[in-house]
C-alpha cells in the first residue's frame, strides 16, 4: 500500500502512514493466526492503537483526537489492508461512531467519551441489524421506551462489529413504532455493569475472521445518555 503515490499526501500523512505500517507490522501481524482462531484480537490491541496515536485520528485534539481528517483515518484503513490483518474496526470506532458523537453529541457527551475512545479505554461499535432488519432499518424492533428522565432499551442485535470488546455502543432504537423511520433514533449505551446487557454469539464468518462480530442482548437496560436526532427533532426526547 505505502508505496502507491497519492495526490493528496503530505509530510503529516506520510508520518502517519509510517507510524501505521510499522504498527499494524509489529503489533498484530505476529498474533494474527492465533486471533484468527479465537475470532477476536486482545483486548490490549485498542490501548496500543491508542497509545501510537491510530484512534481518532480525525477528531479534534481538543477531544483527545489526532486533529485530523478523513484523510488520516484513510491512510491507517489503508496500511491496516495493507497489512492484511483484521484485529479491530478502527473503522467503526474511529470513523462512524466518533463522528456520530462530534456531531449530534452535547458538549458534555463529547467530552464524556471521545477522549476515552482515543485511548481505547472505550471500544465504540454501532449496532444498527437484527435478526429481521438489515438493509431495511425501518424495521428494527429493539425499542427505547420512556421511564421518566431515562429510557429503557430491550431488543437483539446481529452482525455487530467489534461487539466482543466493545463497552461503548451506538445503538439504533424506536422511539416511536408508529412514525416509520422518523422514529428511529441512536442511544448511546455504556455496557461496563450495565443490567440486562448480553453478549451473545462470535459469529463464524467467510473472512476478516480476527474481528470480533457478535450478537449483543438488551433487556431493560437503563439509558441515559442519548443522542438522538429524529426523535429529538420530533420534541419527543429532552435535550
Ligand atoms: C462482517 C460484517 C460486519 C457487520 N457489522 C455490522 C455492524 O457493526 N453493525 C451493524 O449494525 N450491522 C453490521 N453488519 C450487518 C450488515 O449491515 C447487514 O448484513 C446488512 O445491512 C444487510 O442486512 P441483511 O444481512 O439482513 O440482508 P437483507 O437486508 O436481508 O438483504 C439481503 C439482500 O437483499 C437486498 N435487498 C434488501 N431489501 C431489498 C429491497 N427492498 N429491494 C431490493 N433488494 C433488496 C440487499 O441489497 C441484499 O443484497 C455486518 C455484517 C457483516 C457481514
Amino acid at each position: 500500500m505505502s508505496d502507491l503515490k497519492r495526490p493528496w499526501m503530505d509530510t503529516d500523512l506520510e508520518m502517519l502512514r509510517d507510524t501505521a505500517r510499522k504498527f499494524f507490522e509489529r503489533e498484530c501481524v505476529p498474533h494474527e493466526a492465533r486471533w484468527t482462531a479465537q475470532h477476536h484480537a486482545d483486548r490490549e490491541i485498542w490501548s496500543k492503537a491508542g497509545q501510537a496515536g491510530l484512534l481518532c485520528a480525525s477528531i479534534p485534539e481538543e477531544y483527545g483526537g489526532g486533529g485530523g481528517s478523513f484523510l488520516h483515518e484513510a491512510v491507517i484503513c489503508e496500511e491496516q489492508a495493507g497489512a492484511m490483518v483484521g484485529a479491530f474496526s478502527n473503522n467503526v470506532h474511529s470513523g462512524i461512531v466518533a463522528h456520530y458523537i462530534l456531531a449530534y453529541g452535547s458538549e458534555a457527551q463529547k467530552r464524556r467519551w471521545l477522549p476515552r475512545m482515543a485511548t481505547g479505554d472505550l471500544v465504540a461499535a454501532i449496532a444498527m441489524s437484527e435478526p429481521g432488519a438489515g438493509t431495511d432499518l425501518q424495521r428494527i424492533k429493539t425499542s427505547a421506551l420512556r421511564d421518566g428522565s431515562d429510557f429503557l432499551i430491550s431488543g437483539s442485535k446481529t452482525f455487530i462489529t467489534n461487539g466482543h470488546h466493545a463497552n461503548l455502543i451506538c445503538v439504533a432504537v424506536k422511539t416511536d413504532v408508529a412514525a416509520g423511520a422518523k422514529g428511529v433514533s441512536l442511544v448511546m449505551i455504556e455496557t461496563d455493569g450495565l443490567q440486562g446487557f448480553r453478549r451473545g454469539r462470535m459469529l463464524e464468518k467467510l473472512g476478516q475472521k480476527t474481528l470480533d462480530t457478535t450478537e449483543l442482548f438488551l433487556t431493560r437496560c437503563v439509558c441515559r445518555q442519548k443522542i438522538c436526532w429524529a426523535a429529538k427533532r420530533a420534541g419527543a426526547l429532552p435535550s
